[in-house]
């Protein structure tokens, strides 16, 4: 009981998950009026909208990721503990988690989301997510492995199998990766790889809908386009992928695309904990939350971030899943929690969307503010700026700056490397 969390007089306010929202409030809470425990399945914060730089070796995962233990070193009443959480009994107000039972005053749930393949059985078995810093590894290790078998193939089919890459998912995910691999296959791995004719290889993005980046305006999403084709990513959109399985990538008119790799960037669900009632739960498993974010009939239990579902006039269905507001929730909930110790009343939510945007490739990007929209390369300066500054840590912030000149000067990173377990195949 208590994995070792020493008793306290303090009303102890236990946090799942240590994403943007789940860090920022217990950042918020030091040296509160509360003990403050935080629990995640893993013992670093991931900064997720660089992942795709670290699959396509333009970043360390170290660069991307920070060690809670570093942050919190100097924080009073603060424990960390890494283990996954399996179950919530709201009646004991206990959790049960890998490493015992843990008690709770408030439970604040920010486990974010994680790939959602809507059941297509050979999509998960066969196909990349991109929901973790090992998952973007895993990819980095394998786009660059088949590169290798590319070379060594015997005929042009099996080496363009090798070569060819599907992105499903028009999303910034899928359109940041795709711009970032037609930027390794035009300037860096014609250098790497002089044996092989790299207008071969094919980058297609296939998104569902009629067009790119569906949460951001049609200027956007028009200019993504735009900046892809000019990239040669060929891009499909209102068409779906049905099945992955052999190397070939069946799409819903039938066609049939062979090729080694897809990446599914093309939807997420929330990441679910046993315990809570059925009706706690909204589409995706979406926690369904008031205005405060506590979870609908709890006075306890608040939900923030991806996996939160607050409906409002303005948002029917709920709030995008974006960083901003992971964020904007919990320096809110940070407040709320510390008004409850004076007896002052609790706030309500309101979103305030400073904009969003995506990067496209080099020099390339699109940014929506809430009463102007444009693209090129200012768009791409304050992409870069506004994720540098994003970034946990100076010391992480320094080498993705100097990552990102060197890289912008020579156009050839230097991160192209194979990594892996050893295994009884591999040579070492
Ligand atoms: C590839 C990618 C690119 C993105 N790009 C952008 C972007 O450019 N701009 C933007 O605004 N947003 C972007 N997003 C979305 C953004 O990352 C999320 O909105 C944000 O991370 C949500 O924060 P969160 O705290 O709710 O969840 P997360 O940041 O996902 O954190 C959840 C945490 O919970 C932990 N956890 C999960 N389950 C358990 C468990 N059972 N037990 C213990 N710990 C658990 C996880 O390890 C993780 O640390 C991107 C997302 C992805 C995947």
């Amino acid at each position: 009981m208590q994995p070792n969390i020493p008793a306290s007089e303090l009303p102890r306010v236990v946090i799942i998950g240590g994403g943007f929202a789940g860090l920022k409030i217990a950042s918020g809470l030091k040296n509160s009026p509360f003990q403050v425990v935080l629990l995640d399945k893993n013992n670093f914060h991931q900064f997720q909208p660089l992942y795709y730089q670290v699959a396509t070796a333009s970043l360390e995962p170290s660069a991307i990721a920070f060690p809670f233990r570093k942050i919190f070193q100097h924080y009073k009443n603060f424990h960390f503990r890494e283990t996954l959480v399996k179950n919530i009994d709201y009646e004991e107000q206990v959790i049960n988690c890998s490493i015992g039972q843990i008690r709770y005053d408030y439970l604040v749930m920010a486990m974010g989301t994680d790939t959602n393949f809507y059941k297509i059985e050979s999509i998960q078995e066969n196909g990349f997510p991109m929901k973790t810093v090992s998952e973007a590894l895993k990819l980095r290790n394998t786009i660059l492995e088949n590169f290798e078998y590319a070379l060594v193939a015997d005929n042009l089919e099996d080496q363009n199998k090798n070569l060819d890459i599907v992105i499903v998912g028009g999303g910034p995910t899928g359109v940041e990766l795709a711009g970032a691999l037609a930027d390794l296959r035009n300037d860096v791995l014609p250098k790497d790889y002089p044996e092989i004719d790299f207008n071969q290889m094919n980058i297609r993005l296939i998104e569902s809908s009629t067009g790119l980046l569906a949460a951001m305006s049609k200027k956007a999403g028009g200019l993504a386009l735009k900046y892809l084709q000019k990239l040669k990513v060929d891009v499909q959109c209102g068409i779906s992928v049905k099945s992955f399985q052999n190397n070939e990538v069946e799409l819903s008119d039938g066609t049939i695309i062979k090729a080694k790799t897809l990446i599914w960037a093309a939807g997420v669900s929330a990441n679910k904990i046993e315990g809570l009632p059925d009706e706690a739960y909204g589409f995706s498993n979406r926690l369904k939350v008031n205005q405060f974010n506590l979870v609908n009939g709890f006075d306890n239990i608040f939900a923030i971030g991806d996996l939160s579902l607050m409906i409002d006039d303005q948002y029917p269905k709920g709030h995008p899943q974006v960083a901003q507001v992971a964020i904007q929730q919990a320096n809110l909930l940070t407040k709320n929690l510390l008004y409850s110790t004076s007896e002052k009343a609790m706030k309500g939510f309101k979103y305030k969307d400073k904009g969003s945007m995506a990067t496209i490739g080099r020099n390339l990007a699109v940014v929506d503010l809430p009463f102007w929209s444009f693209g090129g390369f200012f768009a791409w300066l304050i992409w870069m700026f506004v994720h540098l500054m994003s970034i946990v840590g100076v010391k992480n912030r320094f080498f993705i700056f100097i990552n990102w000149t060197w890289n912008y000067f020579t156009k050839d990173q230097s991160l192209r490397l194979i990594i892996r377990p050893k295994t009884k195949q591999s040579f070492s």
